[in-house]
């Protein structure tokens, strides 16, 4: 009996369909209230720094002298803190999660 049980199991689970996706090459579902990744509109940015001191996991660096916006997207808890300071709006959290990160490299704008 348990050989005929374990063979009809084999069966449903050779030919459903997989409950995972090839993420990231096919695009994740995302759920509602997602707060997804932080992205900047860096033509507003004044670099006075106020995200980067109020980000908990000092995920941000603003170089004022050079003009450079710096993320570390491993760091990133997307909790949203450093859209609330900014002065001119320029940061906002995007819906999707975009392509995960490999390196631990900072991403630059
Ligand atoms: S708080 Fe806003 S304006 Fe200031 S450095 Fe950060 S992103 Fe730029
Ligand atoms: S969303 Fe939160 S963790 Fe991410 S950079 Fe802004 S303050 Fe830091």
């Amino acid at each position: 009996m348990a050989f005929f049980q374990m063979k009809k199991m084999i069966l449903a689970w050779t030919f459903r369909t997989p409950v995972t996706t090839k993420y990231p090459f096919e695009p994740r579902k995302i759920c509602p209230g997602s707060r997804g990744r932080l992205d900047i509109k860096i033509s507003d940015c004044i670099f006075c720094s106020l995200c980067a001191k109020r980000c908990p996991t000092q995920a941000l660096d603003v170089d004022k002298v050079n003009k450079k916006w710096h993320i570390d997207r491993l760091r990133c808890i997307s909790c949203g803190y450093c859209v609330e300071v900014c002065p001119k709006k320029c940061l906002h959290l995007t819906g999707d999660h975009g392509i995960p990160t490999v390196t631990k490299d900072m991403e630059t704008f």
